[in-house]
This record gives structure tokens, C-alpha cells and sequence, in this order.
């Protein structure tokens, strides 16, 4: 019988993903509210009641424990499993896309940070700092490091990834005396800058405004809401960096043949 050790290597790697994207479901819980992410142990959210070892496993538990809890049996949200999927599904592609090399783990903390991210966005309409600001600091150094694309790119991608959106935000601003775009948002695009490079800031926002907007006018239209209805930028960006990431080069040869 031979082995197989690269589909070892694979389940090994999304089954990690599954345990990272367990804990990324503690931080989206308790990083706005300003709690600790290592202490208390979980807890079901509803009767506070602290979870055993089994009714902790990724995905499994969910399953087993019939999307209950088990102390009170309130229903738990498909989120936390969805979060963990997620994860593991993402960690799986990294690795497929880039195999074993240095970047392999720069994009494996790339999305690391992109998902907590999303989801604390999605819940609050915030991005903290903490993320964002950590993730230009480590984009820049996984380039200087010579892991992922040339330094300078990544330089440039920071100025030019938080000067654009902030031009926009400012400019959104002045014209309607509303804000469009937070904050976070201009410093979660300096964060893909510094990852992904300056080339890749105008697919991103291409991408991410198209995408927004569809998802932005049918939410709209569902809940009959008014123009105000705030719908998070940050989710966008990242599903348009997570694009690039993985389908960035062909996707801009194939926009450039359109163009002739
Ligand atoms: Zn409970």
C-alpha cells in the first residue's frame, strides 16, 4: 500500500484551519467588547455556562450536539461553524495556491487577519486597530523579508492603499456631509496594500465597490430601507483581496486583452 502524504498534508492543514478559525470565533466575540481571548474558557452565550472539551470541537460539536446548547438548549448560530469552514476552507487554498514556501505563511496570516476582520465589521461596523495597524506592519516585514512581492510595492501599497480610500472618504464627506467610509476602512486597505502591493489596489477597489454595491441596493430593496442603510465596506475589501489573492495576474491579463 503507498502513502499518500500530500493528502495527509492537506487534511492536516484544513483540520488547523478548522482550530484557528475556532478561535477566531472567540475574538470576533469578545475583542469589541474588550475581553480577554484566553480567559474565561468558552461559554455557551446565552445561560454562561462553561463549555467541556467535546462540546468544543470545530464544526463537530455543532453537529453532534444538534445546533444546541447543551447545558440550556438554546439554539447556537450556524455562524461559528460557517467562521470555522471558512477558515479551514481558506487555509486549504493557501496552501493548494502556494505550497510550501515562506509565503505560504504570509498569506496563511494574511487571512488570519482578513476573517476576524470581516466579521468584527460585519457585527459592529468597526475595525480595530489592533488588526489593521499589525497587519501593515507585518505585510511590510514578509516583503522586506523577500517572502512575498518587493518591498517597495508593498511601501507604496501602504501610502497609496490608505491615501486613495482616505481621498474618497474625505471627498464623500465634503460632498454629502456623511460618512461614507470609517476610518478602519482606509487603514484596512493600507493593510492590503502592504500585503498584496500597490498594483493590486485598483482591482481590489473594482472589485470590492461592485460587489458592494449589488449586495448594498438588493439588501436595500429586502428591507425596504432608505439610502442611510449602512452596510460595512470592510467585508467587500477583503472578499476583493481574497480574489486577487488567488486569481489576481490572470484576472488583470484577461481585463487588459479586453482592453486591447
Ligand atoms: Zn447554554
Amino acid at each position: 500500500m503507498t502513502c499518500e502524504p500530500k493528502i495527509f498534508v492537506e487534511v492536516m492543514v484544513f483540520l488547523l484551519g478548522l482550530a484557528i478559525g475556532s478561535f477566531f470565533n472567540v475574538c470576533i466575540y469578545r475583542i469589541p467588547r474588550e475581553e480577554s481571548v484566553v480567559s474565561p474558557p468558552s461559554r455557551c452565550p446565552s445561560c454562561g455556562r462553561q463549555l467541556s472539551w467535546w462540546q468544543n470541537i470545530p464544526v463537530l460539536s455543532y453537529l453532534f450536539l444538534r445546533r444546541r446548547c447543551y447545558f440550556c438548549k438554546e439554539p447556537i448560530s450556524p455562524r461559528y461553524m460557517l467562521v470555522e469552514l471558512l477558515t479551514g476552507i481558506l487555509y486549504l487554498a493557501v496552501y493548494l495556491h502556494s505550497g510550501w514556501q515562506p509565503a505560504t505563511i504570509a498569506w496563511l496570516v494574511f487571512v488570519s487577519l482578513l476573517i476576524p476582520i470581516t466579521f468584527i465589521d460585519l457585527d459592529h461596523q468597526i475595525i480595530p486597530d489592533r488588526f489593521s495597524l499589525s497587519g501593515i506592519v507585518l505585510g511590510f516585514l514578509v516583503s522586506l523579508a523577500g517572502w512575498t512581492i518587493p518591498w517597495g510595492e508593498s511601501a507604496l501599497g501602504i501610502v497609496v492603499g490608505g491615501g486613495v480610500l482616505w481621498l474618497i472618504a474625505e471627498g464623500y464627506y465634503r460632498l454629502t456631509g456623511r460618512d461614507g467610509m470609517g476610518g478602519g476602512d482606509v487603514k484596512l486597505l493600507a493593510m492590503i496594500g502592504a500585503f498584496l502591493g500597490v498594483k493590486s489596489l485598483l482591482l481590489i477597489i473594482l472589485v470590492s465597490s461592485l460587489v458592494g454595491s449589488v449586495v448594498g441596493v438588493s439588501l436595500m430593496l429586502i428591507n425596504k430601507k432608505n439610502s442611510q442603510f449602512a452596510v460595512p465596506f470592510g467585508p467587500f475589501l477583503a472578499f476583493g483581496a481574497l480574489i486577487y489573492l488567488f486569481w489576481g495576474p490572470p484576472l488583470i491579463s484577461w481585463y487588459l486583452g479586453l482592453m486591447g
